[in-house]
């Protein structure tokens, strides 16, 4: 090709080429379509099943991967093709912004596999937090509807009743438990980050908490109070 133009333009015109093709090849080589997606907010089963977000879709029809495929409405590609047509990009707009998401490399030396380790790295490291992050709101919401309904189903009818275990729980942890949900929905990143390093045990115990309580819930209100108040002391 080079022989086409003058010695000028035709540098000119290579470089671009080389820069282009570079930054495709460099993204499709470091971010996977399930990656990205994850990154951009669509949920990803663990079965790398999808709701589509091309076509009105209420179950999971698309598979993603390295590439995706839907098999609702066809949409078919890879990394590039996924995130031009979720933000409605151009291709190299697309592969341009997930260079910059996921600080991928490229340059018109040619595209140097080794230099992406750090940020696979720093991709699964991101990941990993976004999902502890979810959990930790996922597991308080749940615990938050549970203090709910104790604070309405338990409350002492009379003034000479005892107040059950699960009403003063819900007195004591129902503000504290809102306070972190609205940090997490509302708070910066370092806000949010602090909760979840600092109240990570906590929610485990919340989450096993819950998840006894969702298997053994008997259907008298006796019985149930009594499992649960067993329950409520270990918190
Ligand atoms: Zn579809």
């Amino acid at each position: 090709m080079k022989h086409l133009f003058s010695a000028e333009t035709g540098c000119l015109f290579l470089s671009l080429e080389v820069r282009k093709s570079n930054v495709f090849e460099a993204v499709k080589e470091s971010v996977t379509t399930r990656q990205a997606a994850e990154y951009y907010g669509v949920q990803v089963g663990r079965n790398g099943m999808a709701c589509c977000p091309f076509h009105d879709d209420r179950h999971p029809s698309m598979k993603v991967d390295r590439r995706f495929h839907c098999f609702g409405c066809q949409a078919d590609g890879d990394v590039i093709d996924f995130t031009a047509r979720l933000f409605g990009l151009s291709s190299k707009e697309a592969a341009l912004k997930l260079a910059e998401d996921f600080s991928v490399h490229y340059d018109g030396k040619g595209y140097d596999p080794s230099r992406s380790r750090p940020v696979r790295r720093k991709i699964s490291e991101e990941l990993r937090y976004r999902q502890a992050e979810q959990k930790c709101f996922r597991v308080l919401c749940d615990y938050l509807h549970l203090l709910e309904r104790w604070e309405k189903e338990y409350a002492p009818q009379t003034p000479e009743e005892a107040w059950n275990p699960l009403f003063l729980e819900a007195l004591h942890k129902k503000t504290c438990t809102e306070y972190l949900l609205d940090v997490l929905l509302s708070g910066s990143l370092e806000e949010r980050a602090s909760i979840v390093a600092e109240h990570g045990k906590e929610v485990r115990k919340i989450e096993k908490r819950i998840s006894e309580f969702t298997a053994s819930r008997p259907a008298g209100r006796h019985e149930r109070s009594r499992s649960l108040s067993a329950g409520a002391e270990r918190l």
